[in-house]
Formats: C-alpha cells, structure tokens, sequence
C-alpha cells in the first residue's frame, strides 16, 4: 500500500492535476491519456480494484464518476465517453488501486474499441450463464 501511486496522490505525496474532490474520492486528470481530456476516478481508500473494494466506496465512485463524466464531456465539448476500468493485470490494469477511467471520445480520433465475437454454440452461452448465476444461489 506504501508503494501505491494512487495512494500517494491522495496523500499529497505525489502531484495530480485535481478536477474533483470529496471525502471519499478523488479524480484528476490521467499523464497518459487515451484521448485529451481523459479523467481517473479513484476512492481514497486503498484497495486493488472492483472485486475487493468496500461497497460503500464503490456507490461514492460510482456517484461521483456520473456527476465528472457529465462535467468532462461539457467541458471537452466531446461527443461521447467511454468509462473502463480495467480489473487485473490480464485486462490491463497497471495501477492496483482501483480507478474508473473517463475517456472523452471525438468525431474520427482514431480510436478503435474491442469487437464481439460469435459463440461458437449456444450450448456454451448457456453453460457460462447458469455457472454464473449459480453463484447467486
Ligand atoms: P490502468 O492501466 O487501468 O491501471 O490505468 C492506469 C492509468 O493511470 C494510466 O492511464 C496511466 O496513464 C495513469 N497514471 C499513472 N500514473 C499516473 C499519475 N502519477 N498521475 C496521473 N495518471 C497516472
Ligand atoms: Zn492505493
């Protein structure tokens, strides 16, 4: 936890350009961005991501991602947005702590975005459903 960037920014450790603050979450804009204008939203509570986050900061997130998203988009004059968060290495997150990621999207920016892809039966569809809400049971 000592090492996360994240927490070092809510600490005031490690410098963040701040667009929102409240006494759970914090968003500023990302170094690196996907598009300009490109926003993280991250609890100030340290956890890895999605799966292991409070419940309790997940809805301030979640709450304050809508109220930024709407802002960022304004703001931006953008057409659209994407939001992502990407949860675990394999899907690409590179900074354990969890952050919702606001992407302003542009006419024509060159930015290509996943494809669906065909089952290869519906049998499997089927299978990957029922494993999944068997998990509610
Ligand atoms: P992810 O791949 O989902 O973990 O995204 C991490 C994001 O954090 C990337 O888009 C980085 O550009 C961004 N990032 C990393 N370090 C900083 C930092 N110090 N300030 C702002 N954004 C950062
Ligand atoms: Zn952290």
């Amino acid at each position: 936890m000592n090492d996360c960037i994240f927490c070092k920014i809510v600490a005031g450790d490690l410098p963040a350009e701040k667009v929102y603050e409240d006494e759970k979450v914090l968003a500023f804009m990302d170094i690196r961005p996907t598009n300009e204008g490109h926003v993280l939203v991250i609890p100030k509570a340290h956890s890895t991501n999605v799966l292991d986050i409070e419940e309790s900061d997940w809805i301030e997130v979640a709450k304050a991602t809508r109220r930024i998203a709407k802002a960022t988009k304004s703001a931006t004059q953008a057409c659209g947005l994407n939001l992502v968060m990407n949860v675990e290495s394999c899907a690409g997150q590179v900074v354990m702590h969890p952050h919702a990621h606001i992407i302003p999207r542009y006419e024509n920016d060159g930015l290509d975005i996943w494809h669906g892809k065909e089952y290869e039966s519906e049998t499997i569809m089927k299978e990957l459903a029922n494993k999944i809400r068997n998990k509610f049971a």
